[in-house]
């Protein structure tokens, strides 16, 4: 079958460039096309054919597949260049295109190379925090919007790095991804987040939820619930304290896998909640099917409430969808008492977000929950 699709690819590139050009296949799944003579738009414009040429589905054996490419692009100069350095170039390039995403291209410049050396050495710090404590846990209150009591908190990775400082997770939870560390992370925190819960239950605080982030690698792992699980064991912290949020995306709607591993976490008493919802490109009715408790508004729409009028009405439908498909709601990023009220006005559940408190240490944090129930958290930071 590998054999038909690579057959069936090489005839579609032929296809999709110029007489005179040059399709060669390089090894495994990688082509090479030479365009002799041609401009950087001609190379564009080739690399768009291409992708849409290969990206149309085809039968194998009873099989259909619909296969993507990405394309690297690099230009030789005159003369010196020698054609090993060129397709390094494009390789790189191609590197750089599978990176923001499937069936795109990108053109190589100098400065991937200098990227690229900053990605493979943050990589390798990356691995050896993780080996080491360099990742902490770092814990964000989420409030009752009725109540104003921290009903939850979501754990959050920090990388303290030892030379840069804190390093965002907007910039490493990628990079694990790439290289495959993200479950191993995701391990980390919940394993630490339940140990720091347990603390706090044995301190008197018995009712705080604690919310971990699961990263959609994690769906495509058949041992999640088993790690899941075995975490929960040793820490004896309950699974029904427990919440994994999850980024939305198309793939959990879509994979059979994905939502039979939900449903295994669902039944075993876990919370799960879609996290940063509205970003991506799941309905709301898709979502109806999966076994989801919560709703995480992404900060974007509680953002709008800042604009003129003082509204959004894409976060009051939201909110009254979710709750029409039974979730509860938790607004991302309140920063201001304005927003704050206009979200209990519209029967927003939860709140989270600097306006209540900024991630903090689990001492600090204790401490917030020490105002509200002082004789239980005294002792559990
Ligand atoms: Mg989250």
């Amino acid at each position: 079958m590998g054999d038909q699709a690579l057959t069936e690819i090489a005839r579609r590139l032929v296809d999709a460039v110029r007489p005179g050009d040059t399709v060669a296949r390089l090894g495994g799944d990688e082509f090479g096309i030479v365009l002799a003579p041609a401009f950087e738009r001609d190379a564009l414009t080739a690399a768009e054919r291409v992708i849409a040429a290969v990206n149309q589905p085809f039968t194998a054996g009873a099989k259909e597949m619909t296969p993507t490419v990405s394309v690297g692009i690099a230009t030789a100069r005159p003369a010196t260049m020698h054609p090993d350095s060129l397709l390094a170039d494009a390789d790189l390039a191609m590197y750089f295109a599978k990176r923001s995403g499937r069936g795109r291209h990108a053109v190589f410049t100098p400065a991937m190379r200098t990227a690229l050396v900053e990605q493979l050495q943050l990589g390798e710090e990356l691995r050896s925090a993780l080996a080491g404590d360099g990742i902490e846990v770092h814990y964000q209150p989420i409030v009752d919007l009725r109540s104003g009591a921290v009903v939850g908190a979501e754990a959050l990775a920090r990388w303290q790095h030892p030379a840069r400082g804190f390093v965002p997770p907007a910039t490493f939870i990628p990079l694990a991804e790439e290289l495959g560390l993200v479950q191993e992370i995701d391990a980390q925190v919940l394993r630490r987040a339940c140990e720091q819960g347990q603390r706090w239950r044995a301190a008197g605080i018995t009712d705080l939820r604690l919310a971990v982030n699961l990263s959609g690698r994690n769906l495509e792992d058949a041992e999640l619930v088993e790690r899941v699980m075995r975490i929960l064991r040793e820490t004896e912290f309950p699974a029904d304290q427990l919440e994994l949020e999850l980024t939305e995306g198309v793939s959990i709607a879509e994979s059979a896998r994905a939502s039979s591993l939900l449903e295994e976490l669902h039944q075993r008493g876990i919370r799960l909640a879609i996290d940063d919802f509205g970003t991506g490109y799941s309905a709301l009715g898709r979502l109806r099917s999966l076994p989801f408790d919560r709703l995480k508004v992404d900060k974007t729409f509680v953002d709008e409430i800042n604009g003129a009028g003082g509204r959004s009405s894409l976060l009051e439908t939201m909110v009254h969808m979710a709750h029409v498909l039974g979730l509860e709601v938790v607004a991302e990023g309140v920063e201001t008492p304005a927003q704050e009220e206009y979200l209990r006005q519209h029967g927003c559940d939860f709140g989270q977000g600097y306006l209540f408190s900024k991630p903090v240490t689990a001492e600090e944090l204790s401490a917030v929950l020490a105002e509200t129930q002082p004789q239980a958290a005294a002792q559990a930071g």
